[in-house]
């Protein structure tokens, strides 16, 4: 049976809003997947070293059958296809592709962490997963409990073309 899965996205170099849409249609490509929805676009503020662009947010709802680690594969080589170079800690980059959920999967592996330890912390993912699904619950608390917690970086959003 196919695993529904949450990925979030960002960009902040090279046209940022035309890297997500893009990213978009590489997933809805990827072997024995679908994207049933993604959210708007998601404006916000760096989180590490100021000195970057502002970034563009976004978050996909995939249906695949893809195991967690060969969906991350497929994620990382579509940051590697969209020109991703990792040149600091949270430093710019063309295209981030982050697993949020996996199902209701928990796992810790050396490449894996699910869910993404840091989702429930980062306004910029809880308010697009929210679009996608405002009863998801997240460390056993629902989206609206750790908005409430978060710093805001998100400053825009609007709906995608
Ligand atoms: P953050 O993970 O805090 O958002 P980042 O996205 O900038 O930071 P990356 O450089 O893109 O970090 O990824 C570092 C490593 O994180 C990846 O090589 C991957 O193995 C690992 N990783 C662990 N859990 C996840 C996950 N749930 N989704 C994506 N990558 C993960
Ligand atoms: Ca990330
Ligand atoms: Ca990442």
């Amino acid at each position: 049976m196919a695993a529904r899965v949450f990925l979030g996205l960002g960009s902040n170099l090279a046209a940022p809003e035309s890297q997500l849409k893009q990213a978009f249609d590489a997933l809805a490509s990827l072997p024995d997947s679908q994207v049933l929805a993604h959210s708007s676009l998601y404006f916000s503020k760096p989180l590490g070293p100021q000195d970057q662009p502002d970034y563009v947010n976004a978050a996909v709802l995939l249906s695949t059958s893809l195991s967690p680690t060969a969906l991350l594969d497929a994620c990382q080589s579509l940051e590697q296809q969209q020109g991703r170079e990792r040149l600091r800690h949270w430093g710019e980059r063309t295209l981030d592709i982050d697993i949020l959920l996996y199902d209701e999967l928990e796992l810790t592996s050396e490449r894996l962490i699910l869910p993404h330890p840091q989702a429930h912390l980062r306004d910029f993912v809880l308010l697009p997963l929210q679009e996608l699904q405002a009863d998801l619950v997240l460390h056993n608390q629902g989206l609206t409990h750790w908005l409430g917690q978060c710093p805001s970086f998100v400053y825009h959003s609007r709906k995608l073309d």
